[in-house]
């Protein structure tokens, strides 16, 4: 029979007792099948809806356990009926059994006496007939089936003593496995149903004895506490032994360890088993199948994300069934025997009744159930009135003889029947078995970046080596590549040179041998006759010519007579011109002058004012300004009124003194600081003020402001007066002395008016003249500086850079023919050869020429040859041999040219000739 077949209850969904009466008059009165199929809850999964979910049904987003407040499921009654044992069948031989049972019916009737009867109806009724299997389906399997989806569960027996309890639970059927009893098939149905690798099955097994829990499968722990949950109200026994079950053989033996523990313990205490409760706690933790499918697909074919749910957790239903073996429900003094004191009694019974109290409790809806009374009621608190799927079977004899336990047994089943339970579901996350299974991920996905990174990495790299040789391979085919046009083009270039010449020696031989021939021809006419009438012609021709030359000579001095007459005019004229230029010059000159004497005047007020108002007026510190103020005045007044002659600049140093300018180069007015050294600069134009300049020390004010003055005019200025002071030997060595090449460098790199630039180019190639400061010169950055000025492109700077390197290799040149021995060139060593001979043939004249004389002053050391042949300045030197317009020059680079064995050597390698 299916276990869907189990229970069912009356329509009223209560118990019914039935009089004798009713029963007499119609048993089609009662609650039949059919109607009470209408209100029956399903018992099994195959009833369908009721409280159990469909498992096919979607997933809740909250564990079922909290966000389903339960089903109605009430409390299912089985009766059953033990048949007579061998001392009954004596001794009861002459009385029929206390109990009638209509099976079928479901209904139990209880003999009052021989007359009188009532009738009870059960959810089960099971005759003595009844096979261990089919008690263990109708009363237990719906339970177990329902522990399995996730319900709690329990399944208890109460009885009288020797009714059947233990043979309906406890039996292991060792001798015959007919005879096993609910514990044992009820772990094999379980075992059945998990998967032992997703899912556990543990059990404990303890006893309940005068309120003291002992464990059935460790002795020595006898004393268990029971444990609530103060937020859910669940209890639990953390202190009893916990023992994984993987198969039915040693759950098997498991119960026969505590059997024998059980009735170890009972000899001990004195007492008997059946007046102790028996508690097996099977404990089921189920991984939902059907979620764990889906979180499966967490990972697609290629290893990505392809499900929105991959972060749900796991759910796992962690239920219990609870096996209760009660002590025997009869009256502890009437079987009196066991010898203990009436407080003991009360003790033993003291759960036992309990549950009676509770039970009631609840079948009246009472509002109070006194469920802490006992430790049995608190154990079995989730079974009745809780969440529990709760089936009890009530075992009763047939003896007449105990009809009144029979009788009480039957009403404790009966108001159990009443008892309600709110069957939940025992549901939850399993947040920790994502947790590992996402660290698990976790590790994977980052294995997996770090070895892509390392793949990007290496990746990277080797295209970079990649790159990197195919750029060195470029660059050196393309080296090649030119050096091999430039070989050709030379080549070329000297192939059509030789043709050219070639061509012109042919043409010259075919000239001289025309006129050879032609002079042999008139040499053989040496007819005398021919001679005297040559002689004769020729006499004539003379006197003719002579005749017409005196004529010629007559006309020529007449012109030149005009001539010189027309000139003689001409140069009155050019002599009066001249004298009013004179004058007009010498009158701006002077005019020149005084406006420049106004402007000092002016700065020296200045600078007069401003010291006066620092040091509180007191007085005047330069009273030579003052008087050159007043003389500067009538001046000035006496042009305004007279109009006459002014005086000099020159004079004005004299008239001021020299010092008292060169002080001004101090002033703290900028504007007295550029008028001062303008004026100087002025002065140091004149080759007679430069030695009175430089004795005052004027030298010294100039390139001390170069260095500080942070005006580029000032510092323009006053280079350009030190390149005036530089034309001469001592002031070269004193600008030296006093660190002026790094200042003029310093002022080159600075300046960006090319006027300035100009003027340090121009002080610098003056220093470059001199033979004795050569090295220092170099050592101190002068030829660098040159060379860097060249970047401004300014033609007048080029022309003074060009002097300079020109007057620099002259000096060389002049020390290596004076055998003062050297190494290669300075200027050489500075990197200047490509700058010379990208310039050699400069439009500009006079860079030129500077340039010309450079290159010919270097070739002349055979030391340079090498670098002049490697830089290409050979063939500016065969230019300069061919083309140059100055004769001088070019008679130089073609000496140069021809004394030198190496440039000799690569000319003729070259095939060139000069
Ligand atoms: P209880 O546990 O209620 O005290 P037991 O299970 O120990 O009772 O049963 C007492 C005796 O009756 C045992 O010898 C048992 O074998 C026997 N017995 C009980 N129920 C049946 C039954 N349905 N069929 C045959 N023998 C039974
Ligand atoms: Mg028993």
């Amino acid at each position: 029979m299916a276990s869907g077949g189990g229970y069912r209850h009356s329509s009223s969904g209560a118990p019914t007792r039935l009089s004798t009466k009713i029963d007499k008059q119609n048993s089609g009165a009662y609650a039949t099948p059919k109607a009470s199929a209408k209100s029956r809850i399903p018992a099994s999964p195959s009833t369908g809806s009721g409280f159990r979910r469909s498992s096919s049904g979607p997933l809740p987003a909250q564990p079922r356990a909290s966000a389903d407040a339960g089903v109605p499921g009430r409390v299912r009654v089985a009766v059953r009926l033990r048949p007579r044992n061998s001392e009954e069948l004596v001794a009861d031989a002459d009385f029929g059994d206390s109990v009638e049972l209509q099976p079928e019916l479901k209904r139990l009737k209880l003999r009052k006496n021989n007359w009188e009867s009532e009738t009870y109806e059960f959810d089960e009724v099971l005759t003595e007939f009844a096979s261990q299997k089919r008690v263990y389906e109708v009363v237990a399997k719906p339970v177990v089936e329902s522990v399995l989806e996730g319900y709690n569960g329990t399944v208890m027996a109460y009885g009288q003593t020797g009714t059947g309890k233990t043979f309906t639970l406890g039996r292991l059927g060792d001798e015959d496995t007919a005879a096993r009893g609910i514990m044992v098939r009820a772990m094999e149905d379980i075992l059945a149903d998990v998967s032992l690798e997703t899912d556990t099955v543990s059990v404990s097994y303890m006893q309940l004895y005068m309120e003291t829990i002992q464990d059935l499968l460790d002795p020595a722990n006898d004393n268990i506490a029971i444990v609530e949950d103060p937020k859910t109200g669940d209890v639990s026994l953390p202190a009893a032994t916990l023992v994984d079950i993987r198969d039915q053989k040693s759950f098997v033996e498991l119960l026969r360890v505590g059997e024998q523990h059980r009735f170890a313990a009972n000899t001990k205490l004195n007492t008997e088993s059946s007046r102790s409760h028996a508690i097996l706690m099977v404990h089921v933790r189920k991984t939902v199948k059907g979620r764990q499918d889906m979180d499966m697909s967490y990972r697609g074919e290629n290893g990505h994300h392809t499900s929105s749910h991959s972060l749900r957790p796991p759910v796992i239903r962690k239920s219990k069934l609870v096996v209760v073996d009660l002590a025997g429900s009869e009256r502890i003094d009437k079987s009196g025997s066991e010898g203990h004191t009436l407080e003991e009694a009360k003790s033993i019974n003291l759960s036992l009744s309990a549950l009676g109290k509770c039970i009631n409790a609840l079948a009246e809806n009472s509002p109070h159930v006194p469920v802490r009374d006992s430790k049995l009621t608190r154990l079995l608190r989730d079974s009745f009135g809780g969440t529990a799927r709760t089936s009890l079977v009530v075992t009763i004899g047939p003896s007449p003889r105990h009809r009144g336990e029979t009788a009480s047994t039957i009403m404790f089943g009966q108001r159990a029947m009443k008892v309600e339970n709110m069957v939940k579901l025992k549901e939850e996350f399993d947040y920790k078995s994502l947790c590992r299974r996402l660290d698990i991920e976790l590790d994977k996905l980052i294995a997996e970046n770090e070895r892509q990174r390392k793949y990007f990495e290496d990746e990277v790299e080797r295209l970079r080596v990649e790159a990197q040789k195919r750029i060195a391979e470029a660059e050196k085919s393309c080296k090649i590549a030119l050096e091999n046009d430039k070989t050709k083009f030379q080549q070329d270039y000297m192939d059509s040179i030789k043709k050219l010449e070639e061509k012109w020696k042919v043409n010259q031989q075919a000239i001289e041998k025309s006129r050879a021939e032609q002079e042999s021809r008139t040499a053989t006419k040496s007819d005398e006759l021919l001679e005297v009438r040559n002689m004769l012609e020729n006499e004539k021709n003379l006197r003719q010519s002579s005749q017409d030359e005196i004529i010629d000579l007559r006309n020529q001095i007449q012109h030149w007579k005009k001539l010189e007459e027309s000139r003689g005019a001409e140069i009155v004229k050019l002599r009066k011109l001249l004298d009013t230029e004179a004058s007009q010059k010498e009158k701006l000159e002077e005019e020149i002058a005084v406006l420049k004497s106004q402007l000092l005047q002016l700065s020296i007020e200045a600078e007069e004012t401003r010291r006066s108002l620092d040091r509180g007026a007191s007085g005047k510190i330069f009273p030579g300004f003052d008087s050159l103020m007043s003389q500067a005045n009538r001046n000035s007044q006496l042009r305004d009124q007279t109009n006459g002659p002014k005086p000099p600049i020159a004079k004005l140093f004299e008239q001021v003194g020299l010092q008292k300018i060169l002080s001004l180069l101090e002033s703290e007015d900028a504007d007295v600081r550029v008028h001062a050294v303008k004026v100087v600069a002025n002065l140091a134009a004149e080759e007679a003020n430069q030695e009175k300049i430089v004795e005052a020390g004027g030298l010294t004010s100039l390139l001390t402001l170069l260095r500080s003055s942070e005006d580029e005019t000032i510092r323009r200025v006053a280079a350009g007066a030190i390149a005036n002071l530089a034309m001469n030997e001592t002031n070269q060595e004193m600008i030296m002395a006093q660190g002026g090449v790094s200042l003029l460098s310093m002022t080159a790199s600075d300046a960006e008016d090319p006027q300035t630039l100009r003027m340090v180019a121009g002080a610098i190639a003056n220093l470059c003249g001199n033979d004795k400061l050569q090295a220092r010169l170099r050592g101190e950055g002068g030829i660098k500086a040159l060379l860097g000025m060249v970047s401004c492109g300014h033609p007048d700077v080029l022309a003074q850079v060009a002097r300079g390197i020109a007057n620099f290799a002259k000096c060389e040149s002049r020390a290596a023919t004076q055998g003062n021995t050297m190494g290669r060139s300075l200027l050489i060593e500075d990197g200047s050869l490509p700058w010379i001979v990208k310039n050699a043939n400069n439009e500009a004249a006079p860079i030129r020429r500077h340039i010309e004389l450079a290159l010919c002053h270097l070739a002349q050391h055979e030391v340079n040859a090498k670098e002049i042949i490697n830089e290409g300045a050979l063939w500016e030197l065969v230019r300069i041999s061919r083309d140059c317009s100055r004769e001088d020059i070019r008679m130089l680079a073609y000496r140069t040219l021809t004394s030198s064995p190496t440039l000799q050597a690569e000319m003729r390698r070259l095939r060139i000739e000069c």
